[in-house]
């Protein structure tokens, strides 16, 4: 049936027929819609008192082959597999998320995330346990220090969605776990004693399935250091439980700020009018809230799906920080996009879109080489004392590079190091001078 056009978006995909590739039209709904009708359709009886209580959601993940079976049929191979699978890789759906994915589709982009695939274990002779190599970073168990001035405090495995591109899937097979206190003070007096150290993120697992009480003791122990300036929180609850972003957890985090709040939206249709009000609790209460999604194929490997999630977030409040590149990680090859994806897509939206909707492409090295943005060239060529830039309409600019007080006229900002176009383009860029109209 023909759904109303006001109801519904349309994006094109592309489809190989032989060997002809030819777009099709697909329908999308709008976020909150599936989420309706799916929340009728599968948790009809739970009340909103249960819907609205993060805890409800936690206890009724769907984790296993027969819990998904109960609500939505899988043949008889499909079961066999994902059984397979979630032996070396767990299953967890929050019943929230499990209501966002559009189960009309096969390749819906918030199911991939969700329900395992075959090929995590198909592919698993590729890439890596600990691709980071987190744990030769680790001066003390669960505390990763790689950067000179911050380091990494991971509480937990525990986390309310199991996401098939986790970087951190080596863990699962280890059942869930935190920390306990006296490890936790452990890595609290490698901080103590490691005075460059001034700031702090705090991942996981997600760090917000710890109970409020034991949250406050790290943070409370963090504050009393005094060279630690900021601690930042990695979460994806706003994404996968929004509900657990509620008044007594934003009033405790507010009494330790300055913290800022890192979460993992990946896709537009996350943002639903729940996602919304999490985010909006905690910029009410003081925290700025970054983005940082990952760049997964199928899910939000286009340049429409880049800028229509990036300017939802911006409507949101939520700033576009980074996109990460898939880390080399067992069991994720298949979500994995070549690193050009990525630069085709910020080539796409720079300079198309406002920067503050642009975020910063990056690829977290193997073996703790750390992050580096990886960015379209737009410098054509350059000497010097110029450069031939391109924008992002493709266009050439010239560009003149003032001259340092070493080894120019001495006058950095004078007329002394200035060179005629011609002579620029006879001497700088000879083999573009006769092709390349600058600044046209
Ligand atoms: S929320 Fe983060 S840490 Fe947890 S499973 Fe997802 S990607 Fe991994």
């Amino acid at each position: 049936m023909k759904r109303s056009p006001a109801i519904v978006e349309s994006r094109t995909e592309e489809e190989t027929t032989g060997n002809t590739p030819v777009r099709r039209e697909v329908e999308e709904e709008p976020p909150g819609r599936t989420a309706l009708k799916n929340r009728a359709r599968f948790f009809g009886h739970v009340s909103d008192e249960c819907w609205n209580d993060w805890k409800w959601h936690f206890r009724n993940r769907i984790s296993s082959v027969d819990e998904l079976t109960k609500y939505v049929p899988l043949s008889a191979k499909d079961q066999e597999q994902i059984r397979l699978v979630t032996t070396k890789y767990p299953l967890s759906v929050t019943p929230y998320y499990f209501s966002l994915i559009d189960w009309s589709n096969p390749d819906d982009p918030v199911k991939i995330q969700a329900i395992p695939s075959f090929k995590e274990i198909g592919l698993a002779g590729m890439g890596m346990e600990d691709p980071l190599d987190e744990r030769g970073h680790s001066p003390v168990p669960g505390l990763v220090h790689r950067y000179p001035d911050r380091v990494l405090m991971v509480l937990t495995d525990i986390c309310p969605m199991l996401c098939r591109h986790c970087t951190r899937k080596r863990e699962w097979r280890h059942g869930g776990w935190v920390h306990t206190p006296a490890e936790i003070e452990r890595m609290l007096d490698y901080i103590r004693r490691t005075e460059v150290v001034r700031d702090v993120v705090i991942s996981g697992g997600d760090p917000l399935t710890l109970s409020i009480r034991r949250l406050e003791e790290v943070l409370s122990g963090l504050r009393r250091i005094k060279h630690v300036e900021i601690i930042r929180i990695g979460t994806r609850f706003p994404v996968v439980l929004p509900q657990r972003i509620d008044d007594e957890l934003c009033s405790m985090l507010s009494k330790y700020g300055p913290i800022w709040v890192n979460t993992h939206f990946n896709h537009p249709r996350e943002i639903t009018a729940e996602a919304a009000q999490a985010c909006d609790r905690l910029l009410r209460a003081g925290m700025p809230v970054n983005n940082q999604s990952v760049l997964l194929r199928g899910v939000n490997d286009t340049v429409e799906t880049q800028l229509k999630l990036c300017h939802e977030l911006l409507s949101i409040k939520v700033r576009p920080y980074y996109l990460f590149q898939c880390d080399e990680v067992q069991g994720t090859e298949h979500l994995r996009t070549p690193v050009e994806t990525g630069v085709k897509i910020i080539e796409g939206m720079r300079g198309h879109t406002s920067g503050l909707a642009v975020p910063t492409f990056v690829i977290d090295l193997p073996q703790g080489g750390g992050k580096v943005p990886v960015q379209p060239n737009y410098v054509v060529l350059q000497t010097s004392e110029e450069l031939l830039i391109r924008n992002y309409q493709g266009r050439l600019f010239q560009y003149r590079s003032p001259k340092g007080p070493k080894n120019g006229s001495g006058r950095a900002n004078g007329q002394g190091g200035r060179r005629s176009n011609a002579n620029v383009n006879q001497l700088a860029f000879p083999s573009l001078a006769s092709s390349a109209k600058a600044g046209t």
